[in-house]
């Protein structure tokens, strides 16, 4: 057992940019091994890839979690290392969003325990008492490990992440975000071997994802772009990797939005997430990843969006810590961030919180949840709870 390190670094993930051929080779690859392959059913459908499926059924000895497994939670990672109990794999396989990639990071942190806290539950007297009490002792444990952000990693197991959106950079980071709505709590698994080992950005696949997906994901990525850039742990690197991905987030996301199936814009957002993922792995997030677990737990307000709306009220409170005039010119032709967000989201997606159902009445509460360890200590400016009130307050409407 291993407790957190704190220690990101720069990318060791092996990135290749690809065209659907790269699946066969993928497939080949796969050929004797045992693989968890993380994929929904719905995106099996969605994507066609059944056939390929099939093949990797026959090519190799594959275990399918088909759930969905969207925001995770305990209960998620209960039900996927419940399912991989006794297999010994080589590979997970994770095709998906986000989520479906930080699932397959849990299922690699609990790895190590999987099959002694089993053991452990029925050597016990309380083992013929019944389903609930088998899910609470394993729910308390999963809980108990988050809390104290223990994990037990699967030595020799590799993650090879294949995502079908571009934005949430999870195929080339270190951490994965566990939602906990009992507690109204997220939890963060972080750890250098939970970094994908091959991240395969095959940008055809994010032509299935729907306009206001592309909007949220696409917002994550440039919201990790600006927040690696002022963030308290940026350098020149980060800094250039952040502006050419704003960048390119700025030319060609309102180009997708006009012509969603263009695979050159497609691609170039594909990009622009890499971009953006190489950069905030090095830093982390700041304020506004901070201000919007709450949004996205409470109001369900997808992650994408709930960071993008405090993003220009958090560049102003920023300003003297950064350099507004390289940070504003990414943004050109605009002439601020906001101006790009209310032109990107016009009419397809709303950044106002009244839209979520929250009420002015509910904005202290929000803000006393908003200071996230590791993400508001990371911002260059230190803001106080008086400030997000202020900064929620703004967007209300
Ligand atoms: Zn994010």
């Amino acid at each position: 057992m291993e407790m957190i390190e704190n220690n990101p670094g720069f990318c060791c993930t092996a990135i290749q940019f690809a065209n659907r051929e790269a699946i066969q080779q993928l497939c080949s690859s796969m050929e004797g091994k045992k693989v968890v392959l993380v994929m929904s059913k719905t995106a099996a459908v969605r994507h066609q890839w059944e056939d390929t499926i099939r093949q990797l059924q026959t090519g190799c000895d594959l275990l399918w979690i088909e759930e969905n497994v969207a925001y995770p939670t305990q209960q998620t990672l209960l039900m996927g290392i419940e399912k991989v109990r006794e297999f010994e794999a080589d590979v997970i396989l994770a095709i998906g969003g986000g989520s479906s990639i930080d699932f397959a990071k849990g299922l690699k942190a609990f790895w190590g325990v999987r099959r002694e806290w089993f053991q452990e539950y029925f050597s016990q007297e309380n083992a013929s008492q019944g389903n609930d009490v088998q899910e609470q002792f394993f729910l308390e444990k999963i809980t108990e490990y988050l809390s104290k952000k223990k994990i037990d990693i699967g030595k020799g197991v590799e993650i090879i992440a294949v995502p079908t959106t571009a934005g949430t950079g999870s195929e080339l980071t270190q951490w994965a975000t566990i939602w906990d709505y009992q507690k109204n709590c997220k939890y963060s698994l972080d750890h250098p071997a939970l970094k994908p080992d091959q991240a395969l950005i095959l940008p055809e696949l994010t032509i299935k994802a729907d306009i206001p997906l592309t909007i949220a994901t696409g917002l994550d990525s440039l919201s990790h772009a600006v927040e690696a850039y002022w963030s308290k742990k940026t350098n020149p690197l980060v800094r250039s990797l952040a502006c050419q991905s704003i960048k390119t987030t700025v030319t060609y996301l309102s180009g997708i939005l006009r012509d969603p199936e263009n695979l050159i814009y497609r691609e170039k957002q594909c990009l622009a997430s890499v971009l953006s993922g190489l950069a905030f792995s090095a830093t982390r997030t700041t304020a506004c990843h901070s201000i919007s677990y709450s949004l996205t737990m409470d109001y369900h307000i997808p992650h994408g969006i709930a960071v993008a709306m405090t993003l220009a009220q958090v560049a102003e409170r920023n300003r003297g810590a950064y350099l507004e005039e390289e940070l504003l010119d990414c943004f050109r032709p605009y002439r601020s961030i906001g101006e790009y967000l209310r032109t990107v989201c016009g009419g397809r997606v709303s950044l106002c919180l009244k839209d979520y159902g929250v009420k002015q009445e509910d904005i202290p509460v929000i803000a006393g949840k908003s200071f996230t360890l590791g993400r508001m200590d990371n911002n260059p400016v230190e803001l106080t709870l008086q400030d997000v009130e202020e900064i929620l307050k703004e967007i209300i409407e």
